[in-house]
């Protein structure tokens, strides 16, 4: 079994993960869906309600399981994920 590193947030003792949080930009979220596929913890859908610009934009569900890999982040081209550790 792995153990904590000192100092590191984590979910819980017996994977050690990291813990992370996103935050979404709704108004500079397009609705493209690439963040949804991106996450390796299928943690981003898009919203069935439309944004002031007409747009479906991602949400984040179950932010306790966020490793805070920024996978999402990086790949979105709106820029519109932060990803806080
Ligand atoms: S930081 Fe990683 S785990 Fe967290 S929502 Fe983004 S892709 Fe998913
Ligand atoms: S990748 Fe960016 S623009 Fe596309 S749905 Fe996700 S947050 Fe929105």
């Amino acid at each position: 079994m792995a153990h904590c590193v000192a100092g590191e947030r984590h979910r819980d003792h017996e994977g050690c993960s990291k813990m992370g949080r996103i935050e979404i930009d709704e108004l500079r979220c397009k609705g493209c869906g690439i963040c949804t596929i991106a996450c390796p913890k299928k943690l981003i859908t898009l919203c069935d309600k439309v944004n002031i610009q007409g747009y479906t934009p991602a949400q984040a569900s179950s932010q306790e399981l966020c490793t805070g890999c920024a996978l999402c982040a990086e790949i979105c081209p709106d820029v519109a994920i932060k990803v806080f550790k």
